[in-house]
């Protein structure tokens, strides 16, 4: 039997290899080497979980997944917490390389989110199976994998939701195969070789997570409509949930958010504004379920206005407001407006550049007032921006969120004293997760909260914040007449 320090040293110096090809002595952690490059290294198709195509992706999950039937739920919690001790000590590497990749974001707050991941994903506990006796016999009901399930992850955070997805998807038997996004992939496989060659150091079989090198959105396709491929789990916004959904198999979809938040005269003001600011600010506010626009009751309006700026937020002038917009969003060819994804996690001391304002350094957050059908209430914005918008009563509010929310189910927040109305709130948000007197980081993970956190949180489909469970079939055994022994 291997002991975790045993396994560490395994896990280290395989993994140190990755890299460079071979046995190497460098530590895990990277220090962090002032000028040193985060560029993530090309990986090799064909090796360590990485393939060219995604049928050859899916074929050896295929394989895997017979291999991984003989091991026990024990072993898949050894698994797990490799993965966790992975994603820990990679959590400065894999932060800088996907921040060199996609350019969007804030390096410390990912360092975080690696860490939040490694930390707080649920594990095999999470499926604890059912029995019932009686003078008929018994029944049992068992949490049972599907197979193959064929991932899609988000640009916004490429490695803690591939991760999340392994661990929970793994402790219920399951393997998976991932078509990253294209803005990512680099240190999406880089990623998946790291995890690859640590668990298969720690003895499991090769390929039980798999990714293709260049994924693509035919590459997509193939995988939602490939036989082997019982389940999806789709992490994104609204097209690719959309495409997910009109094959005839079972998704389990996290589509985008807008997330609303309520401020009524009964609140903490001041609270109420450090709280907004320090959710929406984490990582550049590109996480789907923080902050994204506010709504604040008229009598406490301008009182609100002035703890923004005493909690260190930066207001921007109706002219500064207008080019910023002109930049955020860019006529589409049906009329319409289509977010500009170059400003899509920048901060506000770059957005204030764009439209030549000098931003102090160490603001976090630019809020302007808007009116309520204004482009950065109606569209989920993810940039270092925060429009608030004055509405007459906690009715007239509660409806501005509903229309801001458009039925996406997914997160809502208030600011209120009152437990009346908090309740008709929740009640008539009808938004997976809701937040009360509290920042939106609250509502996903226990670093903040008290539950435990998932990065793919299914809200079209319903599953809500995902665990195994929500990967597994419920398949049931009943035994006539034996077995009740009291
Ligand atoms: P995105 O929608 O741009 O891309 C997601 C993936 O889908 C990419 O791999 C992309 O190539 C692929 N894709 C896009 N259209 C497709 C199609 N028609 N067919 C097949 N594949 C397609 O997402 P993003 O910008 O990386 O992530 C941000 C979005 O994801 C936001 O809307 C955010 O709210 C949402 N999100 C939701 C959750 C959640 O848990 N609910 C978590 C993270 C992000």
């Amino acid at each position: 039997m291997i002991d975790e320090q045993q396994l560490r040293k395994i896990v280290e110096s395989v993994v140190a290899s990755v890299s460079t090809g071979g046995p190497a002595p460098r530590p895990t952690a990277p220090s962090p080497v002032p000028g040193a490059s985060y560029v993530a290294p090309e990986s090799i198709a064909g090796q360590d979980g990485v393939f060219e195509h995604m049928k050859d992706a899916i074929a050896a999950s295929k394989k895997a997944f017979e291999e991984f039937r003989k091991y026990s739920v024990r072993d898949r919690e050894r698994l797990i917490g490799i993965l966790r001790m992975v994603t820990r000590d990679h959590a400065e590497e894999f932060s800088k390389m996907t921040y060199e990749e996609t350019g969007m974001g804030d390096v410390k707050d990912k360092i975080l989110k690696h860490r939040n991941c490694a930390k707080n994903t649920p594990g095999t506990e999470d499926l604890v199976s059912r029995s019932w006796s009686g003078e008929k016999g018994v029944t049992f009901e068992e949490f049972a994998p599907f197979g193959i399930i064929g991932a899609v992850t988000p640009s916004t955070h490429p490695v803690p939701t591939m991760v999340n997805n392994i661990m929970i998807m793994l402790a219920g038997g399951n393997t998976v195969v991932f078509n990253p996004h294209p803005g990512a992939k680099k240190i999406s496989a880089y990623a998946i070789q790291v995890f690859h060659k640590a668990v298969v150091a720690g003895g499991f079989p090769p390929n039980l997570f798999t990714c293709v090198k260049n994924p693509t959105i035919d590459s997509a396709n193939e995988m939602f409509n490939h036989p082997d491929v019982p389940l999806l789990s789709i992490t994104g916004g609204p097209g690719v949930v959309k495409a997910a959904m009109s094959t005839n198999k079972k998704v389990v979809a996290a589509g985008p958010g807008n997330p609303p938040v309520l401020v009524d005269e009964t609140a903490d003001l001041k609270k109420a504004a450090e709280y907004i600011i320090r959710g929406s600010s984490f990582d550049n506010n590109i996480l789907c379920i923080a902050e994204k626009e506010v709504f604040v009751v008229e009598s406490v309006f301008d009182k609100f206005m002035q703890e923004m700026d005493r909690a260190g937020a930066f207001r921007l002038d109706s002219v500064s407001l207008d080019l910023l917009s002109k930049k955020a969003f860019q006529p589409n060819d049906k009329g319409g407006h289509v977010l500009n994804r170059e400003l899509v996690g920048r901060s506000a001391c770059q957005l204030g550049d764009l439209v030549k304002v000098n931003v102090p350094e160490g603001v976090r957050m630019l809020y302007a007032e808007t009116p309520r059908d204004h482009i950065f209430v109606m569209e989920e914005q993810m940039m270092a921006f925060m429009p608030i918008v004055k509405v007459k009563d906690f009715e007239d509010g509660l409806q501005a969120c509903v229309d801001a929310e458009h039925d996406f189910r997914h997160t809502a927040l208030i600011h209120s004293k009152d437990m009346d109305r908090i309740t008709r709130f929740a009640q008539v948000m009808n938004t997976t997760i809701v937040v009360a007197n509290g920042y939106s980081n609250q509502g996903d993970g226990p670093d903040d909260g008290e539950a435990y956190m998932a990065f793919t949180i299914a809200t079209p489909t319903g599953e809500g914040v995902t665990s195994p469970r929500n990967f597994c079939k419920i398949r049931r055994l009943a035994v006539s007449g034996s077995l009740r022994f009291v």
